[in-house]
């Protein structure tokens, strides 16, 4: 299946330990599952499957054997990174650009909405001073450019891809 314009052909699993990073690598447009307390076959299972990369603290889990014959790829992540020192370890190693932002709940595709089609669900001080609107193809969940997207778009732009 070829992939979207704006995907990043790149697809991560993230393991119980860093769901931080999973909404993280989301925001930058990158297809990141991840489920908290999920069994490791079931995770190296689905990274086979899906031809995820797997992201873990647990360097035991590299040494199953999809990972020592290369037909997983895993970075292993040392424990007590912050968020962004995580970042820096991972996205260099993906070697991805970031792309338009995921739905950091679900994974999700997002898309524009007009400010009419949220007015339900968006409080009324926000409706009054954001235009641009992203909904969930997946959940539903409705975001848009708040305070935090400062901070998104600095991580974004330091990881070297297009601020929005
Ligand atoms: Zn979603």
């Amino acid at each position: 299946m070829a992939a979207a314009l704006n995907d990043t052909p790149v697809r991560v699993t993230c393991d119980a330990c860093c769901g931080g990073l999973a909404r993280w690598l989301r925001l930058l447009g990158i297809d990141t599952t991840y489920e908290a307390g999920i069994d490791d076959g079931v995770l190296v299972r689905q990274a086979l499957d899906e031809r995820r990369v797997v992201v873990s603290c647990d360097s035991r889990l590299f040494e199953r054997r999809l990972f020592t014959t290369g037909k997983l790829r895993g970075i292993l992540l040392p424990v007590g990174l912050d968020i962004a020192a995580q970042l820096d370890r991972v996205v260099p190693v993906l070697a991805v650009t970031p792309a338009f932002p995921r739905c950091t709940r679900c994974n999700g595709r997002l898309e524009s909405v007009g400010r009419s089609e949220v007015a339900d669900v968006v409080p009324a001080r926000t409706l009054a001073w954001i235009d641009e609107y992203y909904r969930c193809g997946a959940c539903g969940h409705v975001f848009w450019e708040g305070t935090h997207w400062r901070r998104i778009h600095a991580v974004r732009a330091r990881l070297g891809g297009q601020t929005r």
